[in-house]
């Protein structure tokens, strides 16, 4: 059985007094136990954060990327492994966790470049012997907060950048499946970081509290569910902190009738279906315009009864279990209110069997018809592989839903009208679209966050945005008076003027 800590200071510590369980959810057998931080033990982290601090933000950003190079190569090399362990806690098929881990390189590659990003400006003669310039410095001791949809993934949007800019950083996993960011401590040590500068405190509300208002903590970065991500929002910015907050969603497709169909019920499937729709970036409804609601569902029927359900860990499945016996639960119950609400159940994932995994936490996928807007599951992120169709008449009524909707992280449409897919650029509110693109999660050089109650704070994630949130801004003027010329100047009692 597992035991999972802490690991503060290049170390792994003793184990809390609190602990919780971790489950492999295509078993539903206990792997073991991870350790639920208190408040002391997140403070011990965060001193060990802080003395790293003096040494980490004086080495040579070439010299911090190099750190990173190196540990780029090494999550190459255990790429089997890492994913391994995100299946076996997450439940996600071991191809999609190789896709997740690529995903999240795609950040360090991007941080490997921190020479270049953290250039600041500088403007030669603003005023008569006079310079003016701009740098960009670490801010101190950060902390990044996790969900479990993405154990790999989230915290590389977050501390390859943090750290690169010459942060030091405390890690909050989900406590669901915490084994992988444990991992990539080693591979981070291995690297060559020195100790401290990157840290794991596993846990829950307490900790997380605990980083939310300690003095010493500069900036929160959170990733997870929309009223958590507003409480970390308020919380940490009532203590003086910079946050980014992302939270949930309920992304849709807008399906012109003009779309070519098969190239749109291709990409629908695994946007809708894969990871078993816990992906933030999950297409979750279908807006389908005019009359093709139909020939949608015609086509969508036989890839669903095709989907190949079952444990992550064997090859070729298309979709794994869900995270856990309660939200499989919770899962399950939005589609009993979804039928109790009108809607039609087209296909019924519900009654699924898996052999040789039967407590596995499976659902089997969903897919509800005439679902309307007045619906608490057209309204609510339901979080599995449930998919809502909604049909209305015209694309304008369309975009008005998406846009009335509370949640705006992405979206994307299907149509071969290049004037529509532009309108829809230019108007619809959502922080991230597609053009014939189901998953429009932007690439690592560009920001990645929602609008609306999809994120609370004005910065993205990674890319540009991920530099200027792990950094604060100095301006510099300078001149060298020539002694004897300028020692005669008078004191100046207004506002000073460039000459
Ligand atoms: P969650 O909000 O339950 O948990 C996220 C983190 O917050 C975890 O580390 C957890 O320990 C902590 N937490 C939970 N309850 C807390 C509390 N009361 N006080 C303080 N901390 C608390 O989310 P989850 O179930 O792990 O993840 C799924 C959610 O994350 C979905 O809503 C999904 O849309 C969202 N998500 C969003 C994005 C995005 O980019 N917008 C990406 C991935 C996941």
């Amino acid at each position: 059985m597992l035991n999972i800590n802490h690991y503060v200071n290049g170390q792994h510590t003793q184990t809390s007094q609190r602990t919780q369980t971790i489950y492999d959810p295509a078993t539903g057998e206990a792997r073991g136990q991870v350790s639920l931080a208190s408040q002391d033990e997140v403070a011990s982290a965060i001193t060990a954060a802080k003395t790293a601090f003096q040494t980490w933000s004086q080495v040579t950003p070439l010299n911090r990327a190099r750190v990173l190079f190196k540990f780029k190569a090494l999550v190459e090399q255990h790429v089997d492994k890492l994913a391994e362990l995100i299946t076996l806690e997450h439940g996600k098929v071991l191809d999609d966790a190789k896709g997740e881990i690529t995903r999240g390189l795609e950040v360090v590659e991007f941080a490997c470049g921190i020479p270049h990003l953290l250039k600041g400006e500088h403007t030669q003669q603003v005023g008569g012997g006079v310079d003016a310039w701009s740098v960009n410095q670490a801010l101190g001791v950060v902390a990044g907060i996790a969900p479990f949809n993405f154990p790999v993934m989230v915290p590389m949007w977050m501390f390859p950048i943090a750290i690169a800019c010459g942060n030091t950083f405390i890690m909050k996993p989900s406590e669901k499946d915490p084994s992988s960011v444990m991992f990539m401590a080693e591979l981070l040590k291995q690297a060559g970081l020195p100790d401290g500068v990157f840290n794991v405190v596993n846990g829950d509300k307490e900790a997380v509290d605990a980083l939310l208002t300690h003095p010493d903590i500069k900036a929160v970065s959170f990733v997870g569910s929309t009223p958590i991500a507003e409480y970390i929002y308020t919380t940490a910015s009532a203590h003086g902190k910079r946050v980014q907050a992302l939270g949930g969603a309920k992304n849709h497709m807008l399906l012109m009738p003009d779309a070519d169909l098969d190239q749109a019920v291709n990409a629908l499937m695994g946007a809708a279906y894969g990871s078993a729709g816990e992906r933030c970036m999950a297409i979750s409804v279908v807006l389908a315009v005019g009359d093709i609601g139909d020939k949608l569902v015609d086509k969508l029927l036989p890839q669903i009864s095709a989907l190949k359900v079952g444990s992550g860990i064997t090859p070729e499945m298309d979709m794994g279990p869900l995270i856990s016996a309660q939200h499989l639960a919770k899962v399950r119950d939005y589609v009993e209110v979804g039928i109790n609400e009108g809607a039609k159940l087209v296909v019924d994932g519900r009654d699924i069997s898996i052999s040789d995994h039967q407590q596995g936490y499976f659902l089997g996928a969903c897919l509800f018809d005439h679902v309307t807007p007045q619906m608490s599951i057209y309204q609510q992120e339901i979080f599995g592989p449930v998919l809502a169709i909604v049909r209305v008449d015209t694309y304008a009524e369309a975009l008005a839903l998406i846009n009335q909707h509370e949640f705006g992280n992405g979206t994307a449409i299907f149509t071969q009208n290049g004037q529509a897919a532009r309108h829809f650029c230019h108007h619809v509110e959502v922080g991230m679209v597609g053009v014939n693109v189901p998953i429009p999660v932007p690439m690592a050089f560009h920001s990645f966050g929602g609008w609306k109650r999809s994120l609370f704070g004005p910065l993205h994630m990674h890319g540009p945005d991920g530099v200027r949130f792990y950094t604060k801004r100095k301006a510099i003027t300078a001149r060298w008076p020539q002694a004897k010329a300028d020692s005669n100047e008078p004191s100046a009692f207004i506002m000073p003027t460039m000459k």
